[in-house]
């Protein structure tokens, strides 16, 4: 046989396509729901089972489809939206490449079910596999309900390749969460499992955000709106103050459509340039209305890449967008912006006073309820506004009491009293001082110690932790007021597998509608500080990977440790500085911060004489 090429079946072609748009339960629901939004729903419904391995059901009241479009509809290459070439450069609807709907009934059970505004009754189709096995006719309102069954269940080796549920219903929430703050004039309902994970009623776009993302983004959020004969950007920016670590919620439109734009990032970084911390990122949700000629639209179906023929402009223009819409609300050094029909950058004008930016540091923040000022050398047990209880909180449970070291200083008696007393207890000489207003020096054995006390006090404090969570005893201090935190809808299905691990260490909380409410905290955890432990968690949860309890445990921990340590050491006693000396030198790896950076820099004997040799 000379002539080995046949075509592919038509199943085996649609499968080997669906793969191209079809990736994974997130990649249909998008499809569902551009295809609602085309369709003019008002009202649209995602149900989901199991992170849309068992379900995906998008209901919605748009114009529907006859009973021959609904056939004709899950054929590739089908669609109402472009007749020819040309109309590509016309787009105003999201799809148009008519092959979302052929690839998912390719890879998965489908039932559809839809109904014009003139039918009696609503026509339905059912495939399975890209094959259809029945029809018929439904009671049902004006629109289109799409069932999506068992995706993949015909292809054994992606159904396995799925991830876990709490990672497969996070790309869900992002892909409903695009097309929900892209359509603030639909009302959107999102079911999981039958817990209701969103209702965002029709509204403006500003509380289209507050309603994805929680009430605190009321406060956050300046408007930024600008518009040239060809483009129009509009939209919010974060103010400068609520900028997080970790990147938050970063989203580009360009004609209603999501897109990713590392270039378009950086107009924006540029423009909050010494307003936000090195290494903070702003949240932004900007929108770009602009001619479909002047974009490259022709893009992969799942691409969110986008390509604008004059990219410089663009750039430029959003800069400047966002800068003037901080400089508008006083969040920012204003700039002279004026825009003609032409663009032009904005030039700053010499003579106009240049407000600097502030970043506001408390640099007298200290973690002690109520600190003691002045006084900073003394006999701790002998000084009556040294109060034991208060510097307690700073120190893991875990330092055994070896008692107040004396200090090599005069009494307060001015005596000159320098008699130095030894503690035997970890050959620890017991001399610490502040020094230079930042560090601790003190004497151990022949070494001569210079200790970084943040640092320090996150190792100690970490380490306490994890000697907490191994033993699975972690007390908790009880509240007097309980303290809330405002989580968004996505906040909230990121932290709830994890908070029966929180209790673990000494949490006692517990979730109600949008926030979280905490009765208890770890004896260590200072209360003012647990909206950055809370935030800097919601954050890292955030980042989609697949967490075990292990990996839950070591960021919880760190987070602990990181915002209950100490700041500065302005305010700490004598007693304190001992304390913290000690319990530094008692964890199992004291010398290394947790971020890999030394906690200790120390002279030995041998050093000095051979320095002195
Ligand atoms: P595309 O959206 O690129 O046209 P799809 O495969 O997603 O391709 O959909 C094929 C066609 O089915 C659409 O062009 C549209 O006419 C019709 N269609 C799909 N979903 C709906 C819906 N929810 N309501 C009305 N019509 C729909
Ligand atoms: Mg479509």
């Amino acid at each position: 046989m000379r002539d080995l090429i046949q075509l592919l079946p038509d199943n085996v072609a649609n499968q080997i396509a669906a793969g191209e748009v079809v990736q994974r339960p997130a990649s249909v629901v998008k499809e569902l729901l551009e295809n609602a939004i085309d369709a003019g729903a008002k009202n649209i419904q995602l149900i989901v089972k199991d992170a849309g391995k068992t379900l995906i059901q998008v209901i919605d009241n748009g114009k529907g489809m006859s009973e021959n479009d609904l056939r004709m509809a899950f054929e590739r290459h089908a669609t109402s939206k472009i007749r020819s070439a040309n109309d590509l450069f016309n787009l105003t609807t999201m799809g148009f490449r008519g092959e979302a709907l052929a690839s998912i009934a390719a890879v998965a059970q489908v039932r559809c079910s839809s109904r014009m505004a003139d039918d009696e009754v609503a026509s339905t189709v059912e495939i399975n596999g890209g094959k259809l096995t029945n029809y018929g006719q439904d009671a049902l309102p004006v629109g289109t309900s799409l069932e999506v069954k068992n995706l993949f269940f015909n292809i054994p080796a992606r159904r396995q390749f799925l991830k876990k549920d709490q990672v497969e219903i996070n790309h869900i929430t992002d892909e409903f969460q695009r097309v929900a703050l892209a359509n603030p004039q639909v009302a959107f309902r999102f079911f999981h499992n039958n817990a209701e994970l969103f209702n965002l009623p029709i509204s403006k776009p500003k509380l289209r955000i507050v309603n994805i993302f929680g009430k605190k983004y009321d406060q956050r959020l300046v408007p930024v709106d600008e518009q040239t004969e060809h483009l129009r950007i509009r939209g919010f920016v974060g103010k400068p103050d609520s900028a997080k670590k970790r990147r938050g919620e970063q989203f580009f439109f360009v004609n209603n459509r999501f897109i990713k734009s590392p270039f378009l990032h950086h107009a924006v970084q540029k423009a909050f340039t010494d307003l936000i911390p090195h290494g903070y990122h702003p949240s932004y949700f900007l929108f770009f209305d602009v001619d479909p000629a002047t974009i490259d639209v022709n893009i992969h179906p799942t691409k969110t890449e986008i390509k604008f023929t004059d990219e410089n402009m663009v750039f430029a223009m959003l800069a400047s967008a966002v800068k003037h819409g901080l400089g508008k609300h006083n969040v920012a050094p204003s700039l002279d912006f004026e825009l003609g029909s032409t663009f032009t950058l904005p030039k700053s004008d010499p003579n106009r006073p240049v407000k600097m930016p502030e970043i506001k540091v408390n640099s007298d923040y200290n973690p002690f309820s109520n600190p003691t000022p002045g006084k900073n050398i003394g006999h701790a047990a002998h000084n009556p506004k040294s109060n034991p209880e208060e510097w307690a909180s700073i120190m893991p449970r875990d330092i055994p009491d070896i008692g107040p070291i004396k200090p090599m200083v005069p009494e307060e008696n001015g005596m000159g009293n320098t008699q130095v007393e030894v503690d035997d207890v970890n050959d620890f000489s017991g001399m610490v001082e502040k020094f230079g207003g930042k560090f601790l020096l003190c004497i151990h054995g022949d070494q001569l110690h210079f200790i970084h006390p943040r640092r320090a006090h996150e190792r100690i404090l970490f380490e306490a932790y994890n000697k907490e969570l191994s033993r699975k005893t972690a007390p908790s201090q009880q509240l007097l007021f309980p303290q809330t935190i405002d989580l968004s809808a996505d906040e909230k299905i990121r932290i709830t597998p994890w908070l029966s691990e929180m209790t673990g260490f000494g949490f006692d909380v517990e979730i109600n509608e949008n926030q979280l409410n905490f009765y208890g905290l770890p004896v260590n955890l200072n209360e003012s500080s647990l909206p950055e432990v809370m935030e800097a968690l919601l954050d890292d949860l955030q980042d989609g990977g697949q967490w075990d309890s292990n990996h839950f445990h070591q960021k919880l921990i760190r987070n602990l440790a990181k915002n209950s340590a100490i700041r500065n050491i302005k305010n700490l006693q004598k007693e304190e500085l001992n304390h913290l000396a000690e319990a530094l030198f008692l964890c199992d790896e004291p010398f290394i911060s947790l971020h890999g950076k030394p906690t200790v820099f120390t002279v030995t004997i041998n050093e000095l004489e051979k320095y002195f040799n």
